[in-house]
């Protein structure tokens, strides 16, 4: 199991070319199931390789901007055909090096898959509009524009379908990119760039810069031809980035934490329920920004929700996601792993009832990764912090509650607002709770997570800053508006002047 795949020296994508970085110096990445696993070794670059891949990227916008979007659109296709006939290889790939479930990142890829069909479809689209003028003879419409060279910095926990939701989008619309990936997870966009360059996607368009965020994601949101920085990851480095762009008014998508929340109304499915929020709390093990850390329950069904919920949560398998069988893989880190660890600590000290996990694992040859026990927290206090700050690991908080109303404002206390669901057979319930959460997204009976790639992503309030990624609103991002207005009378017509002195 340990060595599926050769040790891959990878490189940098600048301008066509795979390149060592500037420094000749490179860091390890090892499966956080199995520190044996050596997945590749990658290079440690610095703002030289973020200066290199920029010109690059700038070189290759103006012929990729002025390529029909139709035939740019037929590369994204050529991509989509060769994720598909990868996807296993790269399931695998991605695995190994985040930790994930097999079934999960087939699902990452999958997301890929999808993005770059939605994407390519809409070479032949790519809407704008056309509205009547105010003035006889002429003509008004308004036309999507690429906008330059687009920085993206990613995460680790979906570590090609963030940058394919990012990526086909900024693309299909004429862009170029450059992006740095998570330090844990660079092999995945490695991966994707050798298919963009399968597929025919000319030199320069997209461009992978590997190091840390203070070397590489720093200057690269910084550079001033950098004209739109497209971010996922925490709302603490989301709100240096924001500062970082000001300056130069540059435009900044930020895609960052949760707190999300499932409703359990006494009238709830509650089977259905308690398999909602054992899959939106410990798939991917719960570090997902959309995943179910906050389990708000009415008293009726209280009892017998945590009963069940606890009799799941000790019935999953923890180990490599490799392995069939295996619910539940390891933190992608040490550091992930230590962060959760404090916050179990946390949580007994703030009085929350630990109801089942919580332990580090070493058992066997879970000793070789940072596998932690999935964690129940019952009887909580919405206002303690295991409430209310992200974990981002496999730990979910049940908090009882004694009215709608009082879910409702408890799902809305926190400063995050990604996703919500609820679990009732009312409607009126689900009508009143679908208006009120302060969320992006919002599930009726079914989890916190489970978004499609044709419906727009993103959070409200410190979650995101009124961007959204995916669908059709994903290219928002991406383009600008440019309003045009052709006049045919021959003569100098004023707008708002005019207009009423001819109607006299
Ligand atoms: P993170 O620490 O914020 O890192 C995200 C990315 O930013 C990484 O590529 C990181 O590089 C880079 N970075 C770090 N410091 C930087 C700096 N000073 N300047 C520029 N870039 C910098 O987040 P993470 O731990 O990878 O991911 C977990 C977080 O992402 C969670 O908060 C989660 O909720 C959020 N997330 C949100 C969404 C969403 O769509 N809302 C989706 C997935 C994840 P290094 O890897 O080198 O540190
Ligand atoms: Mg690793």
């Amino acid at each position: 199991m340990a060595t599926e795949l050769a040790v891959e020296t990878e490189r940098n994508l600048i301008g066509g070319q795979w390149v060592p970085a500037a420094s000749g110096k490179t860091f390890e990445n090892r499966s956080p199931a199995d520190g044996n696993d050596l997945v590749g070794v990658f290079p440690e670059s610095d703002r030289r390789d973020v200066d290199a891949a920029v010109a690059a990227a700038k070189k290759a916008f103006p012929a990729w901007r002025d390529m029909p979007a139709p035939r740019r659109g037929e590369i994204l296709y050529a991509a989509g055909e060769i994720l598909k006939r990868d996807k296993e290889k790269l399931a695998r790939l991605m695995t190994r090096e985040m930790g994930k479930v097999l079934a999960e990142t087939r699902g990452d890829v999958q997301e890929a898959i999808d993005m770059a069909f939605l994407a390519a479809g809409e070479g032949r689209r790519l809407f704008g509009f056309t509205t009547p003028s105010e003035l006889s003879n002429k003509f008004a419409m308004c036309i999507r524009q690429p906008v330059g060279v687009c920085a993206f910095v990613t995460p680790w926990n979906f570590p090609m379908a963030i940058p394919a939701w990012k990526g086909m989008a900024a693309l299909i619309a004429g862009n170029t990119v450059v992006i740095k990936p998570a330090t844990d997870t660079p092999a995945s966009v490695v991966a994707l760039a050798r298919v963009f360059e399968e597929a025919g996607l000319p030199a320069g368009a997209w461009n992978v810069v590997m190091g840390s965020g203070g070397a590489v994601g720093d200057p690269l949101v910084s550079h001033p031809d950098v004209k739109v920085v497209s971010f996922t990851g925490s709302t603490e480095v989301g709100r240096r980035i924001s500062v970082a762009c000001a300056p130069t008014f540059k435009r900044v998508h930020l895609e960052m934490g949760g707190k999300n929340a499932i409703l359990v109304m006494d009238d709830a499915d509650v089977e259905l329920a308690v398999e909602g929020a054992l899959w939106g709390a410990f798939g991917t093990t719960g570090q997902r920004c959309t995943a179910s850390s906050r389990l708000l329950v009415q008293r009726k069904v209280y009892d017998g929700f945590v009963m069940k919920l606890v009799e799941g949560a000790k019935a999953l398998r923890v180990g490599n996601g490799l392995e069939a069988g295996v619910d539940v893989g390891p933190c992608v880190s040490e550091r992930q792993r230590e962060s959760v660890a404090k916050y179990i600590e946390i949580g007994k000290q703030e009085g929350a009832k630990l109801l089942c996990g919580g332990e580090k694992l070493s058992a066997g040859d879970l000793s070789r990764g940072w596998f932690l026990s999935p964690a129940v927290f019952a009887d909580a206090d919405a206002k303690m912090r295991i409430a209310c700050e992200e974990i981002f690991g496999p730990v979910t908080t049940v908090v009882p509650i004694d009215s709608l109303d009082e879910g409702i404002r408890i799902a809305n206390s926190v400063p995050y607002g990604l996703s919500g669901s609820i679990y009732t057979q009312d409607v009126n319930k689900a009508f009143k709770a679908m208006r009120e959460f302060e969320t992006g997204l919002f599930y009726v009976n079914s989890s916190t997570i489970g978004a499609e790639v044709h419906l727009p992503f993103g959070g409200m309030k410190d979650t995101g800053n009124g961007h959204r990624e995916a669908g059709i609103a994903g290219l928002d991002v991406f383009t600008e508006w440019k309003s045009i207005y052709v006049d045919f009378s021959g003569k100098l017509q004023r707008a708002q002047i005019d207009t009423y002195e001819s109607a006299d």
